[in-house]
């Protein structure tokens, strides 16, 4: 069987502007008109296709976007949002109601985790968080009420590998849905392809790759994304979380550079990978057979991507961490900055930023140390000097 190629599904896609505009025209409006009244009763109940009604629901701009994605995925429909958490916060709540369960990993992003464990209280919502890679504990935090499983492809900052078949099964078994936030690997992994019900992105990171602006998105079934935005009971479509138009055409532009820009964010990660092996730093890259989710994420990626544009290194403490990335940053190895997949390496101590709202404790409890580093590596030209500014900074 000729395997799944996300990059080619989205070249193959017809889609060009009114006037034959091979970038898509924007469409610069939040209402539409009708010539005929019916018309636009029937839009409103969701009868007619392909006619648009208010840009909260539907914008020909953010349908292009849309497609794109889908056709990415591999799944019937997807829908784009203001931000990633608005995607994974929609889907999350369209699913579940009050006296519900969720089984979540437990090292997540930390505005998830923040949302599931703080906010969800608010609605007599219970979460357990397990070790999402032991699915015996996953089975076991399994309860009558539990209507989601939910988890990341790779997870943010451990880079642990979610059995996204297994844990599809496990979910499915048991009545429930599985929601995968693939973020951290667009076209590596195609998680509604491997069992999961719902992908959510955001794209913020490498998808859009530009670092200027914040936006999400929901793959899934169409029957899901219509529901999400019913008029009456979409989550989305009453929440409005909506992307504007003019972003989502910059957004599908950068899309079609997607595929080039992931092979060099992997290559150039796998040679620091190697190098900082060969220099016995502790690192942690699912690129390398020594790391506990490298057989399972070759069994489920797809080829030619490789393994992914973020590396972590443990410098111990959070001292050595602080002065290794200034360091760093002086020597023009990248930006001290949180976020990730952009053309430049990016680099922040983890449990001081992006998961700091996760507990000392639980961060204890994952083994993440005080002084990781993660590093979203960019699309440098000579990784190898990359790799001696590094070096120097390390020994600074
Ligand atoms: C950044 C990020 C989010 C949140 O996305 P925003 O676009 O900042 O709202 C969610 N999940 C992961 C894995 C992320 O890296």
């Amino acid at each position: 069987m000729k395997s799944f190629d996300p990059a080619s599904n989205i070249q193959d896609l017809l889609q060009f502007g009114e006037y034959g505009d091979v970038n898509p025209s924007i469409t610069d409006s939040a209402t539409f008109t009708f010539m005929q009244a019916k018309t636009m009763a029937d839009t409103f109940h969701g009868e007619t296709e392909g006619c648009y009604l208010y840009s909260r629901h539907w914008n020909p701009s953010n349908k292009y976007l849309s497609d794109a994605l889908a056709a990415m995925e591999g799944t019937e429909a997807a829908w784009v949002t203001a931000s990633g958490m608005s995607a994974i916060t929609c889907a999350l709540m369209h699913e579940i109601k009050s006296g519900d369960h969720i089984v979540s990993a437990a090292t997540i992003y930390g505005g998830t985790f923040a949302f599931l464990s703080n906010w969800m209280k608010r609605f007599n919502v219970e979460v357990t968080f397990v070790n999402i890679s032991d699915l015996k504990s996953v089975e076991n935090a399994v309860k009558p009420n539990t209507r989601l499983i939910y988890t990341e492809t790779m997870t943010n900052p451990m880079l642990q590998i979610s059995d996204i078949p297994s844990l599809s099964k496990l979910a499915h078994k048991h009545g429930a849905k599985l929601i995968v936030d693939n973020t951290f690997t667009p076209m590596i992994v195609s998680p509604c392809r491997l069992g999961a019900d719902i992908t959510v992105y955001s794209m913020t990171k490498f998808i859009n790759g530009k670092n200027d602006c914040v936006a999400g998105a929901i793959c899934s079934t169409k029957e899901y994304i219509c529901s999400l935005i019913d008029v009456n009971s979409g989550t989305a479509m009453l929440l409005g979380p909506v992307l504007d138009p003019m972003r989502s055409s910059s957004i599908l532009k950068n899309l079609h550079t997607l595929h080039i820009r992931m092979k060099q964010h992997s290559a150039n990660a796998q040679y620091l990978a190697d190098r900082f092996k060969s220099i016995g730093l502790k690192f942690n890259y699912p690129g390398v057979p020594e790391h506990p989710g490298h057989e399972l994420l070759k069994s489920m990626m797809n080829p030619g991507f490789g393994f992914g544009g973020i590396i972590s290194i443990d410098l111990e403490t959070s001292e050595r961490a602080s002065k290794v990335m200034e360091a760093m940053e002086i020597k023009g190895v990248g930006y001290l900055a949180v976020s990730l997949g952009y053309f430049k390496t990016l680099f922040s101590n983890s449990g001081k930023s992006t998961s700091s709202e996760i507990p000392d404790d639980i961060q204890h409890e994952m083994g993440l140390s005080e002084g990781l580093v993660r590093f979203s590596v960019g699309l440098d030209n000579d990784i190898e000097r990359t790799f001696e500014l590094i070096k120097e900074s390390l020994n600074e």
